[in-house]
């Protein structure tokens, strides 16, 4: 609000790339309204949204009437939630609080997040949403640190995890999970990345929702590196899937 920037370069003002009802989500959340948010603390070489997510100026600044009205128009007609994304929407909280402040009680909110944020703004929007949906993203901080240039990413991602977890909001009996964590397959990533965040999550967190994600493209900045440079096999998809069994892991739908 002061106008200092971050890594994301955000300012006060939230500007929007995409609002549109998509299907991709999980089975509990989809079709869900989407409401992608520029900007990211983040910089994954396989970004799929690119320079959108990359830059806080792109896309454009819609008031929280205007989203949260085209939000209301989605669940009339059918959209089963509405979700914050980016980017990271968690850089934009004064766009979230007026937002969600807009729109019906009932609704089911969801937070699509990579889940790298403080304490503040945890405590902040931790009641506001239905569903989280955390991306962990890599197994071991040598990937993270090559692929998204954030060196430090495993210890504040499972500390995150752990609060999130033990959080009320994210235990209370519900036909829906409150926590979900995503992991998007990489290829050439099996042993280092989703090992890592399975056996990190089954020895932590063994009720949580893990949800595997496949469908890798090779999109953005991917070409700098050997083992991206193409999608995920269904042999190593189906690999993925007895990872997560021999683990004792059900996989979100
Ligand atoms: S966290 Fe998501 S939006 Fe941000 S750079 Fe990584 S893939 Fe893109």
């Amino acid at each position: 609000m002061a106008g200092e920037q971050g890594r994301c370069r955000a300012g006060a003002t939230a500007r929007v790339f995409q609002a549109q009802t998509d299907m991709s989500d999980e089975q509990d959340i989809a079709p869900a309204f989407g409401i992608c948010l520029s900007g990211c603390n983040l910089r994954c070489d396989f970004c799929v949204t690119g320079a959108r997510s990359w830059d806080a100026e792109q896309g454009i600044a819609m008031s929280a009437q205007n989203v949260a009205a085209r939000a209301c128009q989605a669940l009339q007609q059918g959209a089963r939630s509405i979700q914050f994304m980016g980017g990271e929407p968690v850089i934009h909280p004064l766009f979230l609080l007026e937002t969600i402040a807009l729109l019906p009680k009932a609704a089911c909110l969801v937070l699509k997040t990579n889940g790298l944020m403080n304490d503040r703004s945890l405590n902040l929007l931790d009641s506001l949403f239905d569903v989280w949906c955390v991306d962990y993203k890599f197994g071991n901080d040598a990937c993270a640190s090559r692929l998204s240039g954030l060196a430090d990413y495993c210890r504040p991602l499972q500390e995150g995890l752990l609060r999130l977890a033990q959080r009320k909001s994210c235990q209370e009996a519900s036909n829906q999970p409150r926590l979900i964590i995503r992991h998007l397959l990489m290829p050439g990533h099996m042993d280092c990345c989703w090992t890592g965040v399975a056996r990190w999550v089954a020895a932590n967190l063994p009720g949580a929702a893990l949800s595997l994600r496949t469908g890798f493209w090779p999109g953005w900045k991917s070409g700098r590196h050997a083992e991206l440079r193409r999608t995920t096999s269904p042999e190593e998809e189906a690999q993925a899937r007895r990872i997560a069994a021999d683990l004792g892991i059900p996989l979100a739908a």
